[in-house]
């Protein structure tokens, strides 16, 4: 569904992405996984549109998508620090994206149910933002995301600021909800035991190069280098 052919992406004097080739199928758990400043987020900026390619070529559905602006991909991000509308409540949080495609009142209405159920916030409609927990932000923030019917949905880092606990059951959750819509999805974390535990398949990466991909048997079990197995090999 999406593919990077030698893209390569300097910030001035920094190369921040090297040469980097992928290719995603649908309906994959993707993970990028590296530390801070690897150039992770800087991949699904790309990928969104939020970024263009000093060169290279990234192709969405077999099409050159370099110039395509942001709005008219069908990829949406979840972040770290959920960007919902504080303002809003959580219907119409969720009812953004539809309502930007002038969708119809009732089509709106049962899409916005659908997507809270989804993300177990049935009955939140009329629930002020600053009401909910981090936990439940972060699924509204997912829910809204989704209700774009998005192909791919990108998600930076989203379960960072939660807790432990709460961090686990949203693991559970979005691997849940991926396999349900089984769209692609490419998630983005540091953490070495969140990746193995969710994903089908693991980009490991380390100044702007991508040091070793595979399923996250492969990346365990078959380290490629030593940086690989030392930030697998980690515990945080
Ligand atoms: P983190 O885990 O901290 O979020 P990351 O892997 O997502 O890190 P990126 O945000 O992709 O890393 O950044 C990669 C590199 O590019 C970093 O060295 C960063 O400082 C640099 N960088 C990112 N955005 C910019 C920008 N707009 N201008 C200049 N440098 C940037
Ligand atoms: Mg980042």
């Amino acid at each position: 569904i999406l593919e990077f052919s030698q893209v390569a992406l300097s910030f001035g004097e920094t190369e921040v992405l090297k040469q980097i080739d992928l290719a995603l199928e649908p309906g994959k758990f993707y993970t990028l996984l590296g530390p801070s400043g690897s150039g992770k987020s800087t991949i699904l900026k790309l990928i969104s549109g939020q970024l263009h390619a000093d060169s290279g070529q990234i192709f969405f559905e077999g099409q050159v998508i370099n110039d395509v602006p942001a709005e008219k991909r069908r990829v949406n991000t979840v972040f770290q620090n959920y960007s919902l509308f504080p303002n809003m409540n959580v219907f119409d949080n969720v009812a953004f994206g539809p309502r930007l495609k002038k969708l119809p009142a009732g089509e709106i209405e049962t899409k916005v149910k659908e997507m809270l159920a989804l993300v177990k916030l049935a009955g939140y409609e009329n629930r002020e933002i600053s009401e909910l927990s981090g936990g439940q932000q972060q699924r509204v923030a997912i829910a809204r995301a989704l209700a774009n019917d998005p192909e791919v949905l990108l998600l930076d880092e989203p379960l960072s600021a939660l807790d432990y606990k709460l961090r686990k059951d949203l693991q559970q959750e979005l691997r849940r909800i991926q396999k349900r819509l089984d769209i692609t999805f490419v998630f983005v974390t540091h953490d070495q035991e969140e990746a193995l535990a969710m994903s089908d398949w693991i980009f490991v990466m380390n100044d702007g190069l991508i040091q070793q991909n595979g399923t996250p048997e492969d990346i365990y079990d078959e380290p490629i280098n030593h940086f690989v197995a030392d930030f697998i090999g980690e515990t945080n």
